[in-house]
Parts: structure tokens; sequence; C-alpha cells
């Protein structure tokens, strides 16, 4: 099964105006490999995304950063998947571990999350991840586990998710995993999501890794056969997200 590779960029919290324009005219003046090979997902703040969306060239999409559990209403200073929904945006990243940590999203809350931006017609970027604490007492895959259950507990088709692994010591940190450990995690995850969705799912959902990933530790990373792409932070604010996106080739 194919799994066309997958480059989004989470800006996060950052960006003036004019810095917004100025990644925006690198990303519109790069020559990348065709949209058929990789698909490239940019994420403003959001009061940066109907900008961003209009100058964007057309084979580069966006996401939102976040999207409210439910339909919207009085919720001060959420933002709904109905309203991302109405801008035209296509995708949202959730379950961060910057919310999971500082805003406590809870495993459950996020498979929520997940479950009503699908129904409103949202794609997905999932992310799952564990700390260096629970690295080191041996559990990652069990909290990867977990994670990846309380979507598949709200969630019966994938068809829509990309399921990010980011390690919450490697994200922001410089210290990127591995390709081996990576690999490894990806490996189970996909095992993971054989053995509880079904082998058709295992095979056609996209595991991208996020953290610390730049212009040179890119290529390693995605000659894994279980990375099928990249969540970027701090370097999708640079020119070498160019190189990241080439690296599909
Ligand atoms: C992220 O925030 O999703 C991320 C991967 O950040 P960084 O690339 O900066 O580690």
């Amino acid at each position: 099964m194919c799994r066309k590779f997958f480059v989004g960029g989470n800006w996060k919290c950052n960006g003036t105006i004019e810095e917004v324009k100025k990644i925006v005219t690198t990303l519109n003046e790069a020559e990348v490999p065709s949209e058929d090979v990789v698909e490239v997902v940019v994420s403003p703040p959001f009061v940066f995304l109907p900008f961003v969306k209009s100058l964007l060239r057309s084979d580069f999409q966006v996401a939102a950063q976040n999207s409210w559990v439910r339909k919207g209403g009085a919720f001060t200073g959420e933002i709904s998947a109905e309203m991302l929904v109405n801008l035209g945006v296509p995708w949202v990243i959730l379950g961060h571990s910057e919310r999971r940590a500082l805003l406590n999203e809870t495993n459950e809350f996020v498979g929520d999350k997940v479950a009503y931006a699908l129904s409103q017609g949202l794609k997905v970027i999932a992310c799952v991840g564990e700390t260096l604490e629970q690295r080191e007492s041996g559990s990652t895959v069990a909290v990867v586990a977990a994670q990846t259950k309380a979507i598949a507990d709200k969630v019966s088709n994938w068809a829509h998710i990309v399921l990010a692994y980011e390690p919450v010591w490697a994200i922001g940190t410089g210290k990127v995993a591995t390709p081996a450990q990576a690999q490894e995690v990806h490996f189970e995850l996909r095992k993971w999501l054989h053995d509880n969705a079904g082998a058709e799912v295992a095979a056609s959902t996209r595991i991208i890794y996020g953290g610390s990933v730049n212009g040179a530790n890119c290529k390693e990373l995605a000659a894994q056969p279980d990375v099928d792409g990249f969540l970027v932070g701090g370097a999708s604010l640079k020119p070498e997200f160019i190189d990241i996106i080439k690296s599909a080739t």
C-alpha cells in the first residue's frame, strides 16, 4: 500500500505579518517534488490562517493548530471545527504535547476532539508521544498505544488521520530521535493499528515523526520504512523546511 509522504509545518505561536509573508514567499518560490509525491501542510497561528491560505501556492495546504471539542458556542477563546471548514481550512493538528502538558488535554479529550473534527469534515494530524521519564522507565510503547487507543475508541474511519509520533523530549530541544528509535516506535504504532483497527488501516495510515527534525537529519529518518513524513516545528519557519520537503524523494 502506497502512503504518500507528508510534511507538516507547525509554526506554533510565532510570527508577525512581515515574517509570515517572508515564509510564504520562500515556500511559494521553492522547487519541490510534485503533490503526487509529497503532501505539504503548513500550520500558522489562527489569526494568520486566511491570510496564509490566500497567498500560499495551491499545491500546499493549511492546518489549524487546534479546534474545539464540539460545536461552537459559548466557549470564549476557542475556535470551532465548523469555522475552520467554513474558511476552507482542510486540516487541524490535535493532541500536540504542548497542549497536553500545558493545557491539561487528556487522552480522552483529544480522542473526542479528533472524532468531532472528523465528523465536521476536517482532516486531522493527531499527535502522540512519550516524555523522557516515560521513555526511561520503559513505557514508551504503552504510552503511545494508550494515546492512540483513546482516538481509536472514538473513531472507526482512519482515512483522514495522519498519526504524528512526537517524543516530548525531542520537541524543540535539538535532541532528535535516532532513526532506529523513530522506526521502532512507528513499527509498534503500525502493529497496534493492525491489531486494533485492522490490516488495511495499518497499511494505509501515515505515521509521521516530529521532534527537532531539520535539514540535516531528515534524510536518514525519512529512509526508515515506517516513517511516512514529518511534523516540523522550529525548522518549518526557516528555509531548511524546503530540504525537509525534498527528503520525500
Ligand atoms: C512540534 O512542535 O510539533 C515539533 C516537532 O517541534 P520541533 O520541530 O521544533 O521540535
